[in-house]
């Protein structure tokens, strides 16, 4: 198959990339691993998986008709509503006969003399296209640890990161769940009713505060649609993509009564508003902090009964925000079911799997049907990594990107022409689809410039990607908020080089840069024409 544009991978970014790209008179085509549109909403089908940004905030917001027609149920919707969403969207704009399912990339090689990109599936398929575009996502490579006997285990083993579309038979079940980040907090107090018994192996706990979600009332509903050019147009200049607004005060500018009254507040504010219209020092001030972090474990204390249980879930070793902090649906509370306990390995680390369990250092092995691996991802670069693109004289982007992802806007990476990577590594970070649309705006403003101007090949000089990964660098050395020890480092993955792997800068960044791009005629590219 040949075509101007093949995109790959067809999350929030892919099917968006898609629809713009055809938008723009481009012939595209999407090749897609999964059977089914989604993306991480595809695979990461647990049960209890859902948003935690509100749901008309997450969502596509570049056709009124299609916000007006649609109706979230939830304000952060559960899984099954966002691929049933997405679904609808490529139904609507007629994307799917645009796309191939059950193809995924194993090599994209340039070749100069044709101006195009060569890209082969695990099928054997071969297809050319003069550009590529890789939505393949950050969320998207599942990570295992390398536990001795991990394939010994001859019960059911799953990762949440890539769930059957088939259910999984919890009922009467003992089940264990390793990881307590955002996928293991959602997934715990959505199983634990339903199982015989449920043994969560914590190595870290994190500081998890209530989604407090609910259904979108019939007014709600009413008021969103009359809302939403206003909504539209402060989504789309937020520095993070939140609706919420942030607070005007410091924390100690208050009493600790008002400050406790104001946590409180906090507590019952839904999702992210922790983060994004908490006090302004929240972040910057460890002393506020650590203020913040001393009422969550109060309330953790007040919520679990089993006080030595209570001691375990509360975080030692980094602040609010260190790490992206999860938001929770009764987590605490699940803990009070006597069915469920909770294995802290830091004093008890997993020694190794056996053919019907999970064997602890104090010598104690505990007999399970399933085990749940709910140990994260290979964040950021994975997925890029793991589909052998090589770029200009053969340079392999593994090499390119040995010591961390080199990248300008977080969309192409020099001697990789005509290849861009939206929603890839050095976006921006806050509610994703929000910037990886801008950078999918960004991509198909681009294509669409080098077409208009005779051009096919447009690729990101090396000074704009050194000048962008060194902001990005220096911004993250500086942030005394950023957790040493997170995924946002890669430090997840034994081995991986230590690089940030957002944008320091955020979005704010991401936007005076495009503007650049724009006021100076795409100085940051050399676009060239073959032959
Ligand atoms: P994660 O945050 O990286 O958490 C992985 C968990 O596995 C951590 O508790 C980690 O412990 C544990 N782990 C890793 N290796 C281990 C080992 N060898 N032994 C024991 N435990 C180990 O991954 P995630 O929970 O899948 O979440 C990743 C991100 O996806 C989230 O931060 C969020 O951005 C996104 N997400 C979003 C939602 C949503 O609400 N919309 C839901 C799920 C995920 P340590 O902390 O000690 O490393």
């Amino acid at each position: 198959m040949a075509c101007d544009v093949l995109v790959i991978g067809a999350g929030i970014t892919g099917i968006y990339q898609l629809h713009r790209a055809r938008e723009a008179g481009f012939d595209v085509q999407l090749l897609e691993a999964g059977n089914g549109v989604g993306g991480t909403w595809y695979w990461n089908r647990y049960p209890g998986a859902r948003f935690d940004s509100e749901s008309y905030t997450y969502a596509y917001l570049f056709s009124p008709e299609l916000f007006a027609e649609w109706e979230w149920q939830e304000h952060f919707a559960e899984q099954p509503e966002t691929e049933r969403y997405l679904n609808h969207v490529v139904d609507r704009f007629d994307l799917r006969r645009h796309i191939r399912f059950g193809e995924k990339v194993t090599s994209a090689e340039w070749d100069e003399a044709s101006a195009t990109w060569t890209v082969r599936t695990a099928g054997g398929a071969e297809h050319r296209a003069r550009f590529v575009v890789a939505a393949t996502g950050i969320f998207s490579v599942p990570y295992f640890p390398d536990v001795p006997g991990r394939e010994d285990f001859r019960g059911e083993s799953f990762h949440t990161a890539s769930w059957p579309t088939t259910p999984v038979a919890f009922d009467g079940k003992r089940v264990a769940v390793i990881g307590t980040g955002s996928s293991g907090v959602q997934l715990i107090p959505a199983i634990a009713g339903q199982v015989e018994s449920l043994t969560v192996y914590q190595r870290t706990p994190n500081w998890c505060t209530p989604l407090n979600n609910g259904p979108i009332t019939a007014a709600e509903q009413a008021q969103l649609r009359a809302d939403f050019e206003v909504m539209q147009a402060t989504l789309n200049t937020s520095s993070h993509g939140f609706l919420h607004q942030p607070h005007d005060r410091a924390t100690f500018d208050d009493s600790r009564d008002e400050r406790w009254a104001f946590y409180e507040k906090m507590w019952n504010s839904p999702g992210f508003t922790k983060l994004t219209s908490n006090y302004t020092d929240l972040l910057l001030d460890p002393a506020a902090n650590a203020e913040w972090c001393a009422f969550i474990a109060e309330k953790i204390r007040g919520i679990v009964d089993d006080p030595a249980t209570a001691e375990q879930l509360i975080p030692r070793d980094h602040r609010f925000g260190e790490k992206r902090p999860p938001f929770v649906t009764g987590y605490y509370e699940a803990y009070n079911n006597p069915n469920v306990s909770l294995v802290d390995l830091q004093r008890t680390p997993i020694v190794r799997l056996t053919e019907d369990g999970i064997e602890t250092a104090d010598g104690v092995g505990r007999r399970f049907d399933i085990v749940v691996w709910a140990t994260g991802f290979d964040f950021g670069t994975g997925a890029l990594l793991r589909m052998g693109i090589r770029g200009r004289d053969g340079l392999a982007l593994t090499d390119h990107w040995a010591d961390g992802p080199r990248t300008f806007l977080g969309v192409q990476t020099a001697g990789f022409p005509n290849l861009f990577f939206p929603g890839g590594p050095h976006a921006a970070a806050g509610n994703n689809p929000r910037y990886n649309g801008d950078q999918v705006d960004f991509v198909t403003d681009a294509l669409t410039y080098a077409r208009d101007h005779g051009c096919d090949t447009i690729g990101a000089t090396a000074e704009a990607e050194e000048r962008w990964t060194a902001m990005v660098d220096k911004g993250a050395a500086m942030a005394p908020s950023f957790g040493e020890c997170s995924y946002y480092f890669g430090t997840n993955i034994p081995g991986k080089p230590r690089k940030y792997l957002l944008n320091s800068g955020g979005r704010p960044k991401l936007f005076k840069e495009i503007a650049r791009v724009l006021d100076t005629d795409y100085a940051a590219f050399t676009l060239s024409r073959s032959g």
